[in-house]
């Protein structure tokens, strides 16, 4: 199932979208703040996102532009003013998409629809060229950032992502937490190397059959971890 992630602090336009792309089948989020709906988009993994442009803390142009340096996917703005959406193109954020309020929420939908059709079809052109990396049961395509279980896709967030991926491409290598940290967090994050220890927890649940003897992620006592080949 898709999820998109709404950013809208106009509660009844965001549960309106909400209610329409559900009916359609997608999975939905609200966040009526744009610092903390920035922080999600970034961390966690979404397929669309629609953006307001005028937010409490972060603006819209603020937040397509932070998506864009980091991910592909594909971005809707929504704004009150048409003279915004020459704002928006004349900037060069990278958005996919605009439309203005009031908009018919079917019109939102086929529009999400459309550039999650286009997207997907993105990403699968580009597969054969996709980064691989295939261990036992354990398969991680490093382009398209995605993660299979024994053939099942599992969903994971951009730091277990990374973290996981880290370990998998130096195997038999024992790494400490600090180590972990300074590589995969950047030096502004908050947070020490007890994240270290969740993120390996969480990753566990999504990969290991059996989180008290893993097969992939061994802990070394006293040491670190390391991903066991
Ligand atoms: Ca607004």
């Amino acid at each position: 199932m898709s999820k998109v992630l709404i950013i809208e602090d106009e509660v009844a336009i965001a549960d309106l979208e909400k209610d329409y792309l559900e009916l359609s089948g997608f999975e939905v989020e609200i966040e009526n703040d744009g610092t903390v709906g920035l922080n999600r988009a970034l961390e966690e993994d979404f397929d669309m996102y629609i953006l307001d442009l005028m937010l409490p803390g972060t603006d819209g142009f603020e937040i397509c532009k932070k998506i864009r340096e980091k991910k592909n996917t594909p971005v809707l703005m929504v704004s009150a003013k048409k003279d915004d959406i020459d704002k928006i193109r004349g900037l060069g954020l990278g958005a996919d998409d605009y439309i203005t309020k009031p908009f018919s929420p079917s019109e939102l939908v086929a529009r999400v629809k459309a550039h999650l059709a286009r997207y997907e079809r993105l990403i699968g052109s580009n597969a054969a060229e996709n980064d691989i990396i295939e261990i036992r049961g354990l398969k991680i395509d490093k382009t398209a950032r995605r993660v299979w279980v024994n053939g099942e896709e599992k969903q994971f967030t951009t730091k277990e992502f990374d973290l996981l991926t880290f370990l998998a491409q130096n195997p038999n290598h024992v790494f400490t937490k600090e180590e972990l940290f300074s590589k995969i967090w950047d030096m502004e994050s908050v947070g020490d190397i007890a994240t270290v220890t969740v993120h390996i927890k969480k990753i566990r649940e999504k990969i290991e059959l059996s989180t008290s003897s893993p097969q992939y992620i061994e802990t070394i006592w006293g040491v670190g971890y390391r991903f066991k080949v």
